[in-house]
């Protein structure tokens, strides 16, 4: 099997032969197909499986198809700062274009976030249309308002911090396509359950959902039969 008979984008299969990969894992080679498809996924397949692959290659393929967003922090080229210096120039009150992204993911961790982050850099270094920035605890308001002002496709977040964006009216899901939950069960362990809840309760119903996780057992189990949709379950 390979990159290209799963029907990836070119882009990405540059990407892909660049950095060393030949041949797609068993978790790539079931999850890939279905998810351009649109299908939702429940994933139970470890760290070291390939399983950050799995669920970004198919959706850079997808939003590679897409129109661009436009900058969420209003006119043209501007930065932030001078967007806002003009505002003040027009005697306007400051405001903040909320960001509008395309692809959610929820990890349990600022690591793993960082590592989905990077692996999506990669990925997609040949596709100049899709954009993606961490949205993490302890990282500074400023710099994550700065990021968001640039309106990225994919955000990559843990899900504490993000809520916080929501709540203060920085990101609007209402555009978003697609939702990963990675490694859901610890984010279950960890307590994040209600943020997911409300995180998922802010994204539109037609969204595609991918779940990853150690176990879909349990309370994992009921949450994704909750978030899913019909979904192909995928056991490594
Ligand atoms: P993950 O399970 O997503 O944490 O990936 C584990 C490691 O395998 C990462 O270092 C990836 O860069 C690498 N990897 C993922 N898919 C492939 C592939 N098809 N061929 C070679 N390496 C891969």
């Amino acid at each position: 099997m390979t990159f290209e008979a799963l029907g990836l984008n070119p882009s990405i299969i540059k990407a892909l032969t660049e950095a060393g990969y030949t041949t797609p894992t068993p978790v790539q080679e079931k999850a890939i197909p279905a998810a351009i498809g649109g299908q939702d996924l429940l994933v139970s397949s470890q760290t070291g499986s390939g399983k950050t692959a799995a669920f970004m290659l198919p959706s850079l393929h997808k939003l590679a198809d897409l129109p661009q967003s436009a900058p969420a922090a209003g006119a043209g080229n501007r930065t932030p700062n001078q967007e806002r210096q003009a505002s003040r120039a027009r005697g306007e009150r400051p405001r903040f274009t909320p960001a509008q992204p395309k692809m959610l993911v929820l990890t349990p961790t600022r690591e793993l976030a960082l590592q989905v982050t990077t692996a999506t850099d990669k990925y997609g270094s040949y596709m100049r249309r899709v954009r993606v920035v961490s949205i993490l605890g302890g990282m500074p308001y400023p710099k994550q308002m700065q990021l968001l002002s640039k309106n990225p496709e994919i955000l990559v977040a843990t899900p504490g911090r993000l809520i916080d964006h929501m709540e203060s009216g920085k990101i609007d899901f209402s555009q978003l396509q697609i939702l990963v939950l990675d490694e859901a069960d610890r984010m279950l362990d960890m307590g994040f359950i209600d943020d997911i809840e409300k995180i998922v309760a802010a994204t539109p119903a037609t969204r595609q959902t991918m779940l990853f996780s150690a176990t879909l057992d349990g309370v994992v189990g009921n949450m994704a039969k909750r978030i899913t949709n019909n979904p192909l379950t995928i056991q490594i």
